[in-house]
């Protein structure tokens, strides 16, 4: 029999699902992008914000390749972790539509991070003939501030800083057009409606290019910064900005000019260029002649970063003479300017305009202030990136606030980190979001930045915490705010060791619950008795761990002031090895050389077993670094030495569990060549460690390793430490979305805290 063609095709049917999307699809122009999907279809139904993502009812055809278009065409910030589909009753649609957010549904959602601004924006700031050119605040959906202009959730215009600048009606049309790039963009702005500069653009430029530090005001807090070529200038803003020889920030224009400065593979490249614009530490080329030594004072390395937001573009624009069209944006150029935080001593980043105008007017010449204020503080980011070894220094603007993954749903935990570093974390279902970077708890402007970021977390999460977790040190100011809160909120207070805490940041993110090594190398922590810990070979069970070893203890002359002071490490370290009489004479430079001699002699002194400080020992010893003028310095400079490590025979024992350096620390003290002692000291360490974590493998049945701690920033101990390990069979976990350093603390807190069986709960 014949069949008419047609009739071998099944007649399409229609039908109706309800697709529930999770993941990173609020504030990020999801809707938007469901809406053009659904009509590029002729697909009918709704889009609306729901409790835990976004919620779709789509009726048509061919849904199957609705949620492919979803899946493929995403918008470039958004990221679907579930897209989960269930079958409706066929209802009477009128088009497609999106559903304005319901007051309630920002329970599950959270404030979009900052974004670098985006290609489209940046081609129509240069575009004469677009209405935006030049336009200081351009962004669209795509780019943009986000959780620094963001007051409350929901994340919409009203609760964020741009809710004083209502937009004009070109603008209007854009933002409630879903076809357009501006659709509900927050923070959407023209030269009619939106925020404005204190001052025009030319004159900073000009400021700059004469050698004047000029203070600029950006998303998350101001930065002061000057021509990075111009010696003097330099080295004027590190005595204005009143402390140590922390290496500067610089920017360039792009990647071909980031070229001319510093070494970076694919990797690196991508960070640069990628949307959360971190500083990025690389190694320097060596030949930088253009660039003034005081940048990074002794180091191979240079933190650099490439413009983030139109004021950044415009102000290369002006210094680079205004050249036309678009292709100087890929060009390379030797222009490089110092972007440094404006934060003085130590104080969090100023954000304020008035505070600015106050506490800058010593130390920059010029000031660009705007009038868009800062809801959340924010420090630029900062990755280092050395081949095979990886690592996020600092997580603060383009990151924060997005959350951590965790492998199980588990207790509400607020978690309120260490004392240097600081970050504040809290969990809810199987996610973990840490506040930003919130720098040390030293001063009191610090401790109250501490206690706005908890209020903060607690207000964007709109969920009451379970559990409380803190350090075992009572000494810090977070430790102190637990205790407070725990008795405001009647809640339990979990203390947390601060190694076993390292460890947990890295199983968090490794989502990894069974049992593991962990070799945690770091500065001081308070352990068993309020010993000094921080050389540790940890057994972590989840909310419990067993010390399975240590570093043999150093002694720490002048306690604190020891970790400032290498030479008093040294010095504590000759004692230690029956060469007291010589610290007088070798350290005769030192005031109180003759002093510690004598006291070392005749009296007790604290000792450590921090990793950190056997760094700082070997540091004085070599005659690398007397006295530190950051923290970190000493072995960062050792580091920059050591091109080829390589293991002294012998150079440490170890016994029931106990690394000793005492070999490898006799030999550097009479090394008279510092390269050739840091090399030595890289070898011996990766060997020691190797063999202990060899040795607790075997007798534990354990072979997952993690490393923590912040001397894994060290990129030779990032690097061969894993392959060491691998090579012997065993699987070495390392930080990768978190920082290995007290960044993590607030995480790992809460996830040993969330772990602790309640019998354990007092
Ligand atoms: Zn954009
Ligand atoms: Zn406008
Ligand atoms: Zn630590």
């Amino acid at each position: 029999m014949n069949h008419p063609a047609g009739q071998l095709t099944a007649a399409p049917t229609i039908e109706r699902r309800r697709i529930r999307v999770r993941g990173l699809v609020q504030g990020v122009g999801f809707r938007p992008h469901v809406y053009r999907c659904a009509r590029q279809l002729g697909i009918s139904g709704s889009v609306y914000n729901g409790p835990e993502g976004v919620v779709i009812e789509a009726q048509g055809c061919d849904l199957d390749a609705f949620t492919q278009l979803l899946r493929d065409n995403a918008p470039p910030l958004a990221r679907i972790d579930s897209l989960i589909e269930s079958p409706l009753a066929l209802a009477d649609d009128k088009g497609f539509s999106i559903v304005a957010t319901k007051a309630g549904a920002a329970n599950g959602a959270a404030i979009p991070a900052d974004t670098a601004i985006c290609q489209a924006c940046l081609r129509e700031l240069f575009d004469p003939t677009n209405r935006r050119y030049l336009h200081p605040f351009i962004a669209c959906c795509d780019c943009g501030p986000r959780f620094t202009m963001t007051r409350r959730l929901p994340y919409d215009r009203a609760n964020t800083s741009m809710s004083s600048f209502s937009l004009c009606t070109d603008c209007e049309a854009e933002y409630t057009d879903p076809l357009s790039r501006r659709f509900h963009a927050e923070p959407v702005a023209c030269h009619n409606c939106g925020p404005t500069l204190s001052q025009n653009i030319q004159p900073v430029a000009e400021a700059l290019a004469a050698g004047r530090i000029v203070a600029i005001k950006g998303l998350g807090g101001y930065h002061l910064a000057c021509n990075a070529s111009d010696h003097s200038a330099v080295e004027r803003l590190r005595s204005g900005k009143l402390r140590d020889g922390k290496p500067f920030a610089v920017m360039v224009l792009n990647t071909a000019s980031a070229a001319g400065y510093v070494q970076f593979d694919a990797a690196g490249g991508e960070a640069l260029a990628s949307r959360e614009r971190p500083v990025v530490v690389l190694p320097t080329t060596g030949i930088t002649p253009a660039l003034s030594p005081a940048l990074s004072p002794g180091l191979a390395t240079l933190g650099l970063m490439l413009p983030y937001t139109a004021i950044h573009y415009l102000l290369f624009h002006a210094l680079l003479d205004k050249p036309a069209g678009q292709r100087w944006l890929e060009q390379a150029n030797e222009l490089a300017l110092v972007m440094t935080s404006a934060n003085i001593s130590g104080d969090p980043l100023l954000t304020d305009n008035a505070e600015a105008e106050q506490q800058l007017a010593g130390i920059a010449d010029l000031i660009l202030h705007h009038d868009r204020d800062i809801a959340a503080r924010t420090d630029d980011s900062v990755l280092r990136m050395t081949p095979g070894a990886n690592m996020i220094i600092r997580r603060a603007r383009g990151f924060t606030p997005q959350a951590i993954s965790l492998a199980v749903d588990g207790p509400r935990v607020l978690a309120l980190g260490a004392h240097l570093k600081s970050t504040v974390a809290m969990t809810r279902g199987e996610l973990a979001y840490t506040s930003q970077h919130l720098g040390d708890l030293d001063s009191p402007a610090a401790v109250a930045f501490h206690r706005q970021a908890v209020d903060a977390l607690l207000d964007m999460l709109q969920a009451r915490p379970q559990r409380l977790a803190c350090d075992w040190n009572n000494d810090f100011a977070s430790t102190r705010l637990a205790e407070q809160l725990s008795a405001e909120l009647e809640l339990p207070l979990l203390r947390v060791q601060h190694h076993h805490a390292h460890a947990g940041a890295i199983l968090a993110e490794h989502r990894y619950e069974a049992a593991a090594l962990a070799i945690v190398l770091d500065g001081h922590g308070t352990g068993n008795n309020g010993d000094s810990w921080g050389g540790e070979l940890l057994l972590v069970n989840g909310g419990e761990f067993e010390r399975l070893g240590h570093f043999a203890p150093l002694a720490l002359p002048g306690g604190d002031r020891a970790a400032r002071e290498p030479w008093r490490m040294a010095a504590g370290a000759l004692q230690q090895l029956g060469r007291g009489e010589e610290i007088a004479q070798r350290f005769s430079e030192q005031p109180l050389a003759s002093a510690l001699q004598q006291m070392l002699a005749t009296g007790s002194t604290p000792v450590t077993t921090a990793a950190g400080r056997l760094f700082d020992t070997a540091a004085g010893l070599l005659g690398v670094c007397s006295r530190a003028s950051f923290e970190g310095e000493p072995p960062m400079l050792l580091e920059g030495l050591a091109r080829q490590p390589r293991a002294l025979a012998r150079g440490y024992t170890l016994e029931s569990g106990i690394l000793d350096f005492s070999t490898l620390l006799a030999t550097l003290a009479d090394c008279e060549d510092p390269a050739l002692g840091a090399n030595l000291l890289h070898g011996t360490l990766v060997d020691a460690l190797t063999e202990w974590a060899v040795q607790a493998a075997r007798s534990t049945g354990v072979d997952t390793v993690a490393l923590c701690g912040g001397c894994f920033l060290n990129a030779h101990l990032a690097r061969e430490l894993p392959k060491q390990l691998q090579k012997q069979g065993l699987r070495p976990l390392l930080a990768s979305a978190m920082p290995p350093n007290d960044g993590a603390i607030s995480l790992g807190q809460a996830w040993v805290a969330q772990r602790r069986s309640p019998a354990t709960i007092d």
